[in-house]
């Protein structure tokens, strides 16, 4: 095993919280995600997240069915912050110490995004939770996860997904697909790899912060990755 990190980011989308149902957050999977960080936090990893929304409300479908975009964007940000007080709620009934900052302002249920405050946090051991993404419509929030982890100088983004890597082609459709241990950026963005969107790899390239994908479906895989571990594929220079 590699020497574990000592600050993190990791990105949940909104789809892992929902679990196996079509829509919302299952609680059961929350309280699994929230064990396993609980968990690597005794360890003295600082552990930033990330959280999205697609469980809730995804801004380019509302967009697709005739809204305003930027509105549906911030109806998309704001989900989030649903999520990340879901995940906030979860840690701290386990004990853990936790921040939820928000980049769309909401004082009374959550602090704005701050960005020293946000490392005093970390430094303190506490998780700190960023909703509402980057506060701009037109991105998303694999794109937060890579701004903030330059911001707090992560040393890795930590995808966690469904799948357990990265393929050559869809190992649903080919039973041949090979998994990649590890790419690089360019060759991520030639092929349009689907790993993150262009913006966040373009972002962790020019910051040189690796992102690992992992499966979160797997028990103990948050803390195998957060400790360490080389699973999934891990995109690098
Ligand atoms: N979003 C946005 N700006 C951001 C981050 C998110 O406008 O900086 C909106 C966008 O509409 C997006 C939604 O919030 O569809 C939910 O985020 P995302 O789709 O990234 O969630 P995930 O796929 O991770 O569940």
């Amino acid at each position: 095993m590699d020497k574990p990190y000592k600050r993190v980011l990791l990105k949940l989308s909104g789809e892992a919280l929902m679990g196996d149902m079509d829509y919302g957050i299952d609680p059961n999977v929350v309280e699994t995600i929230a064990t396993e960080i609980a968990e690597v936090i005794k360890e003295d990893i600082e552990i930033a997240v990330v959280v999205g929304a697609g469980n809730i409300f995804r801004g380019i479908k509302g967009s697709a069915a005739g809204m305003d975009r930027a509105t549906a964007d911030y109806i998309g940000m704001i989900a989030t912050v649903m999520n990340a007080m879901t995940l906030q709620d979860s840690l701290e009934r386990m004990g853990v110490p936790t921040r939820v900052q928000t980049a769309i302002a909401m004082q009374e249920v959550a602090e704005p995004y701050i960005r020293r405050r946000a490392i005093r946090h970390l430094e303190k051991n506490r998780v700190v939770i960023f909703g509402a993404g980057s506060g701009n419509p037109f991105f998303t929030t694999d794109t937060t996860a890579a701004l903030r982890a330059a911001e707090i100088n992560a040393e890795v983004v930590f995808k966690a997904t469904k799948v357990d890597g990265v393929y050559d082609s869809d190992p649903k459709i080919n039973p041949n697909a090979k998994r990649f241990r590890t790419l690089t950026y360019g060759y991520v963005l030639q092929n349009d790899l689907k790993v993150m969107d262009s913006t966040a790899i373009a972002l962790c390239k020019d910051n040189n912060i690796p992102i690992m994908v992992f499966d979160l479906s797997v028990p103990g895989n948050i803390k195998r990755a957060l400790m360490g571990e080389s699973i999934g594929t891990i995109v690098g220079e």
